[in-house]
């Protein structure tokens, strides 16, 4: 397994925002090195321009920049082609992209979807909105004993009338790692659709979605380093050119007539208005950013402080985990008889932060049997020392609670 080299340890030093405390909240946001700051400061002051109107220099560079960064983005997750790329402002744009324009076009009364108990509400409301539409039903693949997506569960309950299925390829919560590819294949048995929910993935794991063999794969930049209001729509490229546009306006256009307008093919279709230039600018130098790094390497280095986290927790009396052992950089967990909000509340104090609460996976916390959890998230600047104010800080909650 690759690890990070020696000369790059010191990478902490490339991220203002954790300097001076213990960040284990990247699963919610990563903070953002430098380089990615500087790219998006360049991209608002000496180069600032819009993109594919302009007849002078600075924006027709601006557009190949922004272009090329549909192309990074391709290769980064192993697409076909960059006309695959739709850039949207985030995962959950990606996933009401899909569920109004795929899904609301395609399903029809009594077609199923399927997902999985341990969604995030970005990859459940979507598609209660478009079943409610169209008459469509959902159905919930149930977990694992240890927290993980049952894919003998999901064999054994899909039928022909599912035509979607949408799951996590890492979960947000319990960090647990779905096997896409064998996902993939249970729904393309019996002709579904399978969309995968990317976002905690794209951060820690090395992902292709050739070899995924998914249908739709989404993220946001945010929590791969780079801006928020940013993230991206990978499609297979038929899909794409059969589904409508999912809003109107400029650049998205072919012509324009008060009898008819024509549009644009993928994926300028799916991007009206000015776009986020900013935004892709700093996406683009976040994966500049990984790659000199590695997601094998980052991957290693997550899975690492995870099991170091995972046996210190495991020694404090009343701390109960959640998720399988090979969680990929999340870690949740209780302090038995302590609000996760208080935990939180107490490791701030001591300067380390974490997130408390549902993290908006509500159906989970019901099947967890709990309200809330206290959650700690890696990242590529993570360290040992995280990991030991956190057990430090807890070993304070439980000082206080008795
Ligand atoms: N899915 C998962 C698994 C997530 O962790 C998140 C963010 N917490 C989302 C979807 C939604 O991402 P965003 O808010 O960036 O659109």
């Amino acid at each position: 397994m690759t690890v990070i080299a020696p000369e790059r340890l010191s990478l902490r030093a490339d991220f203002p925002g954790v300097l001076d405390w213990h960040y284990l909240d990247s699963a919610a946001t990563a903070q953002k090195p430098q380089a990615v700051i500087d790219a998006i400061a360049r991209a608002y002051g000496p180069d600032y321009a819009t993109v594919h109107r302009g007849v002078y220099a600075r924006s027709a560079n601006m557009t190949l920049a922004y272009e090329s960064a549909r192309r990074k983005v391709a290769d980064f997750i192993g697409a076909k082609s960059d006309s695959e790329i739709v850039y949207v402002r985030g995962a959950t744009e990606g996933i009401n992209l899909v569920a109004q324009c795929w899904a609301g076009e395609q399903l029809k009364a009594g077609d199923r979807i399927l997902l999985s108990t341990l969604e995030h509400h970005s990859n459940i409301v979507p598609w209660q909105m478009v079943a409610e539409k169209v008459g469509a039903h959902i159905d919930v693949i149930p977990l694992t004993d240890d927290g993980r997506i049952d894919l003998d569960a999901m064999r054994a309950m899909i039928t022909p009338r599912h035509r979607m299925v949408a799951l996590a390829h890492v979960s947000n919560v319990l960090g647990s790692v779905l096997d896409c590819r064998r996902a993939a294949d249970i729904a393309h048995m019996v002709g579904a659709r399978i969309l995968i929910d990317g976002c905690q993935a794209v951060p820690r794991l090395a992902v292709d979605v050739q070899a995924l063999d998914c249908d739709f794969y989404v993220f946001s930049a945010h929590k791969l380093y780079g801006p928020t209001g940013i993230g991206v729509l990978w499609a297979r490229g038929e899909l794409l050119d059969a589904m409508p546009p999912y809003q109107g306006g400029g650049s998205m256009i072919d012509k324009v007539t008060f009898e008819k307008t024509t549009y644009a093919p993928a994926p300028t279709r799916f991007e009206a208005g000015t776009p986020h230039i900013s935004g892709v600018i700093g996406l683009s130098a976040a994966i500049d950013y990984v790659q000199v790094i590695g997601l094998d390497a980052i991957h290693a280095h997550e899975c690492a402080l995870v099991a170091k986290a995972r046996a210190a927790l495991e020694n404090i009396n009343s701390v109960r985990l959640f998720g399988p052992d090979d969680s990929a950089g999340i870690l949740s967990f209780e302090v038995q008889g302590v609000h996760p909000h208080d935990v939180g509340t107490i490791l701030d104090e001591a300067g380390v932060a974490i997130r408390a609460g549902h993290h908006c996976a509500q159906p989970l916390m019901r099947h967890l049997g709990v309200e809330a959890t206290a959650r700690a998230s890696f990242g590529i600047y993570s360290d040992q020392g995280d990991v030991d104010a956190l057990v430090r800080g807890l070993e304070r909650v439980r000082k206080i609670f008795g």
